[in-house]
């Protein structure tokens, strides 16, 4: 019999106000016999995090922001909680790589600013349940080293990438793998022509048909560029080459990836589209565990439909493509442009065709470089950065 005490998890969980961070936490507290978290972090929410904190009772409590510890810290002493204040985000990576802070990182920040965190988690041979998906786009193949290094387990919380390490053996040999197929909702646009979707707006781009969501990641499932930062986050996690990855638009989001073997099987995982799912994966791993996700109803969903992605409508999935096959620093500023051109759309700042527009421009503007070091890589990020906010100010793409 399994002995769940010699197994008991101590949970970080890094973006914990988020969509993920909630959905990690409601799976956490389903097994107080298993795991409890013991870091909670967040990016400017105390109010949120404090909340969390009264509801999980943490150990630490981490706010990216520095000017907001003071808050933290009274917002923890006004609800008489015992969890220790800290700020800054290298605090973030500090408790992400100490061993009696934690043993497992659910790595759910958005954006590159979770790269140093899940890397520090990493480089500590962590149990990394790694959700952010940018942090690999940018230093995939130097992240996948660190994990090799320091033996630490990464499992997929991408549904996608779950669902293929889920099809995989353990250990996740690719030996007879022929071809990784990632299923594509489609998005709120799907079906529709280019010019209809000038003039959408964020509110429309972030109603998702299928996931409930953070407002970035929804805006690149709307643009597809979700998919190609999958595209590229599969090439690092399983190995694979650019042209052994193929993406299939299933509306239903029912079938969550196709693994195809070299003896003609395919196998696929099904679910509801419900991420806790995938993080219970993670949080049991590598035993099967609850996650309050009732079991798939075929039918009553009755069928499963599959598409050719538009690439006309959608040019994000096919430049993230061309940045992976480039290769080198053109991942890291394919995700920086991507990251601001977001933003701007978010704010109304940018019409929804800008997105692919601004990206292609800043990847022209800053072509290919090998990329060896993660200095490269975040110069490569920085210079993205700057290009792409001053093609916005002086109005070449807007
Ligand atoms: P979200 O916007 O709902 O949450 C983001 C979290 O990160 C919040 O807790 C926020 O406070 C924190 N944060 C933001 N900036 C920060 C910073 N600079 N430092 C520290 N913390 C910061 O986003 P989400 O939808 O939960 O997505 C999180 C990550 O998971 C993204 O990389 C996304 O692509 C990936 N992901 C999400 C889903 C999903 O269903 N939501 C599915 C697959 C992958
Ligand atoms: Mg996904």
């Amino acid at each position: 019999m399994r002995n769940a005490t010699a197994d008991f998890r101590k949970v970080a969980v890094l973006g914990a106000t988020g969509s993920i961070g909630t959905s990690a936490l409601d799976v956490v507290a389903r097994h107080p016999d298993r795991m409890r978290a013991s870091v909670l972090g967040a990016g400017r929410d105390v109010d949120g995090l404090v909340a969390l904190c009264a509801a999980h009772r943490p150990d630490h409590a981490v706010i990216a922001d520095p000017a907001l510890h003071d808050a933290l810290a009274q917002g923890l002493r006004d609800a008489r909680l015992a969890t220790t204040p800290h700020a800054g985000m290298a605090a973030f990576d500090a408790l992400a790589s100490d061993a009696d802070a934690c043993d497992t990182v659910v790595a759910a920040i958005v954006g590159a600013a979770g790269l140093d965190s899940t890397l520090a988690a990493l480089r500590a041979g962590k149990r990394v349940l790694l959700a952010n998906k940018e942090s690999l786009v940018l230093a995939g193949g130097l992240m996948m080293q660190a994990a090799r290094e320091a033996g630490a387990v990464i499992v997929p919380i991408d549904s996608e990438h779950n669902a293929i390490h889920q099809c995989l053996p353990p250990g996740g040999d690719c030996g007879g793998v022929s071809r990784i197929i990632l299923t594509a909702s489609g998005g709120p646009f799907r079906g529709r022509s280019r010019e209809s979707l000038a003039d959408v707006t964020p509110a429309q781009a972030i109603a998702h048909p299928k996931w409930s969501m953070g407002p970035k990641i929804s805006v690149d499932s709307a643009t597809l560029m979700n998919k190609g930062l999958e595209l590229i986050e599969a090439h690092h996690l399983f190995d694979m080459p650019a042209d052994r990855l193929d993406v299939l638009v299933h509306p239903q989001s029912l079938v969550h990836s196709f693994v195809e073997f070299v003896d003609g099987s395919t196998l696929a995982q099904l679910g509801l589209p419900d991420m806790r799912t995938a993080l219970a994966v993670g949080l049991g791993h590598p035993h099967r565990i609850a996650s309050g996700v009732p079991g798939l109803d075929l039918l009553r969903h009755g069928r499963l439909d599959f598409e050719a992605p538009d690439h006309d409508a959608f040019p994000c999935l096919g430049l993230a493509r061309a940045a992976l096959v480039a290769g080198g620093t053109a991942p890291a500023v394919l995700n920086a442009a991507n990251e601001i051109a977001v933003s701007a759309f978010l704010q109304g700042q940018l019409r929804f065709l800008a997105i692919p527009a601004l990206v292609e421009h800043v990847l022209a503007a800053l072509p290919a470089a090998p990329a060896a070091t993660l200095d490269v890589l975040r110069d490569a990020d920085a210079r993205a950065r700057a290009a792409a906010t001053q093609a916005l100010e002086t109005g070449v793409i807007h």
